[in-house]
């Protein structure tokens, strides 16, 4: 359990969780909302040429196209009126648009999919499929130029008291079988491997994927680390995993998959794993688009001032400001700290102690690297200390003992410097 920040230990020990610390270790289904939001990440954020409209009228599981001329698109996960269309700024400074639909309480299917048929080819595929729950963006493995050689499936999650990929594993190993052939015929690839942790061993020989087993040492289930455990090959700073010929997908995404073939719809729910200020893990079902207060009222989760709502894990987490905010088709945890639980980032400056470098699975310089990252010199980060190397497991953050948020300085840079081109962003 994350307890607070420790200094002069080098390497933290941390395990991830897994399915046994789910309360009762099954899926809670949330009841639809009334009011959905979708949001969409734009980097043109302008809401003057949107084809959609307040007073549209939509349909479960129809494709929302956000602008005339361009890919961008929402898939509705509720049948209803659109309210409101806004522009957000998330994490970061991210662009989102936000669309709120006042939702009916029984579900009207569209079926553009199903019309669409059985086409596996990536040319069907993507028009509705970019975006499904448990991945950021599908494009980055489905592709007709420079296909990948090699697919890894996650079967365990990006952070500690996290366990939605698990149970979706443990719950859901023949949806899962069918979601892998899938994955095969729309990717080309002939190579899958199903990495999961040794008590999910059993399950996940049953996708006919190659099972590989590795122990639960967080942060090891990351791309890059994984690249190195299971194929022993290391990345590059100046390697994206896409240049090797690899792709990641996650098990929920690959079920998600599944759901849009077999059942001709839309995948329009997500697995979100809930921890409370005890601690305790709830694994939850709920649409895309659900407020982050239905499914902690349907907790009974009290948010009180001063507590602090968390987006993914303890390591790697993201504030969210609102209980309004809706989980989003990539949101695999709700994480709520108690007011005296929350350790504020300090404002002393670095004292050179080295607990960093010795806890950066990456071996980055991080004591050089904040010293540019806190003066905005992001070029120079990744030219001079490798900030691309970075795997994004947070344990400089959680060994700093001057609380420098040295994790949110490191994402701020990766995120300016995709802004301007200087990187391709982050899968999550
Ligand atoms: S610099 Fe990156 S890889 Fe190294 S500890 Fe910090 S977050 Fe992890
Ligand atoms: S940022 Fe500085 S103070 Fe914090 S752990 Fe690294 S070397 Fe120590």
């Amino acid at each position: 359990m994350i307890k607070k920040p420790f200094f002069g230990l080098g390497k933290p020990k941390l395990t991830y969780s897994g399915v046994r610390d789910i309360e009762g270790e099954d899926l809670k289904e949330i009841l639809p909302s009334p009011r959905i939001t979708l949001m969409h990440k734009s980097p043109n954020g302008d809401l003057g040429d949107l084809s959609l409209s307040i007073g549209d009228e939509v349909n479960t599981g129809q494709k929302l196209n956000l602008r005339e001329n361009g890919g961008e698109f929402l898939t509705s996960t509720a049948t209803g009126t659109i309210t409101d269309i806004s522009h957000t700024t998330g994490y970061a400074g991210q662009s989102f648009v936000s669309v709120a639909i006042e939702a009916k309480s029984k579900d009207l299917w569209d079926d553009e999919l199903e019309k669409a048929g059985k086409n596996e080819s990536p040319e069907n595929v993507l028009p509705f499929l970019s975006y499904i729950p448990g991945i950021s963006d599908l494009t980055s493995i489905i592709k007709t130029d420079n296909p990948p050689n090699t697919i890894i499936i996650n079967g365990l999650d990006r952070d500690l008291l996290i366990a939605t990929n698990q149970i979706i594993v443990k719950t859901e190993a023949e949806n899962l079988a069918e979601g892998v052939e899938y994955l095969k015929k729309i990717t080309g690839v002939k190579r899958v491997i199903f990495v999961v942790p040794p008590s999910l061993r059993m399950e996940a020989e049953q996708s006919g994927a190659e099972v590989k087993v590795i122990e639960p040492h967080y942060p090891d289930a990351t791309p890059r680390l994984l690249m190195k455990e299971i194929l022993d090959n290391p990345v590059s700073p100046s390697q994206s995993l896409e240049d090797l010929g690899v792709g990641f997908i996650s098990a929920e995404a690959v079920v998600a998959l599944r759901t849009a073939f077999v059942e001709g719809k839309m995948p329009v729910t997500k697995v979100v794993t809930v921890t409370d200020k005890n601690n305790r893990l709830t694994a939850v079902r709920a649409k895309v688009g659900t407020p982050v207060s239905d499914i902690l009222n349907a907790l009974n989760i009290d948010v009180s001032d001063g507590d602090r709502l968390v987006f993914g894990g303890p390591m790697s987490g993201r504030g969210i400001y609102s209980e309004d905010m809706p989980i989003l088709h990539d949101t695999d945890a709700i994480m709520v700290q108690d007011k005296d639980q929350v350790i504020p980032a300090g404002n002393d400056p670095c004292i050179n102690c080295g607990e960093c470098v010795r806890a950066c699975p990456a071996k980055l310089p991080v004591n050089m690297l904040i010293r540019l990252l806190e003066n905005g010199l992001y070029e120079e980060a990744v030219q001079e200390y490798d900030l691309l190397s970075c795997v994004e497991c947070g344990l400089c953050s959680y060994v700093c003992i001057m609380r420098i948020p040295i994790f949110h300085y490191i994402m701020l840079g990766k995120h300016e410097l995709a802004l301007t081109g200087g990187l391709e962003e982050s899968n999550g």
